[in-house]
């Protein structure tokens, strides 16, 4: 992350995680974020009702319908869809946010989100998350209990059909297990970050090297030019 002495830093840079609902990336995204002090998590706008621990300004911001048209008609949002009913969307400040720190901003969101950000956002990273196979997907998606059996149906097709667009992504990383599937996250950040485009102090840092070589160089060295 931190590049020794010579101090390199990256530019924030928006991490797009999706999956078929099921394949476990809020438990990657949680683990990445205990992992790594240089993720912000992207705190999205909702018009659905908030469940049972969620909190407002944590899980998401809860807002009605017309205050979500607002956001969008002001371009407050980066992307936006409807996913299972209900609006979803991020807002632009917090990719803003995150650059100032210097930030990853990690945003767990659909597929028709992550497409926009893509455009949007052309140096974002989009990593699709799947799911070790059928049998677990399923179990995962109906073994959630909570949602009755026509919200499940329309979960599992809508599965299908997320699954679909794996093909899409930068990356592509199977959580068949927890531990392993962040740690291929984790590097595939890693590497990202030493992006040389993303290294928004190289010249400068190279300027300084070249300086201090060109310091020691003698005339006889200077002869060689
Ligand atoms: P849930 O209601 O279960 O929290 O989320 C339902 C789906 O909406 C998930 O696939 C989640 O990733 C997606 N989602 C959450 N926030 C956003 C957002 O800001 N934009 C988009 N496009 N999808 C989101």
């Amino acid at each position: 992350m931190i590049k020794s002495a010579l101090a390199l830093h990256h530019t924030g840079f928006p991490l797009v995680l999706a999956a078929p609902s099921g394949a476990g990336k809020t438990s990657i995204a949680h683990r990445l974020g205990e992992l790594r002090p240089d993720i912000d998590f992207s705190i999205s706008c909702t018009t659905r009702q908030p469940r049972a621990g969620e909190r407002n300004g944590v899980d998401y911001h809860f807002v009605n319908e017309a205050g979500f048209e607002e956001m969008i008609a002001a371009g407050d949002l980066m992307e936006w869809a409807r996913v299972h009913g209900h609006l979803y969307g991020t807002p632009r400040s917090n990719l803003e946010e995150a650059r100032v720190r210097r930030h990853l901003l990690l945003l767990d969101i659909d597929v028709q989100g992550s497409r926009q950000v893509k455009r949007a956002v052309p140096e974002a990273v989009s990593i699709f998350i799947l799911p070790p196979d059928a049998e677990e997907l399923v179990r995962r998606l109906t073994g959630r209990g909570s949602e009755e059996p026509a919200v499940r149906q329309r979960r599992l097709a809508a599965a299908r059909d997320e699954l679909r667009s794996a093909g899409e992504f930068d990356y592509v990383v199977v959580n068949d297990n927890l531990d392993r599937a962040v740690a291929e996250v984790n590097t595939i950040l890693d590497a990202e970050m030493a992006r040389a485009s993303r290294l928004e102090n190289l010249p400068h840092r190279i300027g300084d090297l070249v300086t201090g070589l060109e310091n020691s160089l003698g005339p006889v060295v200077d002869g060689y030019q």
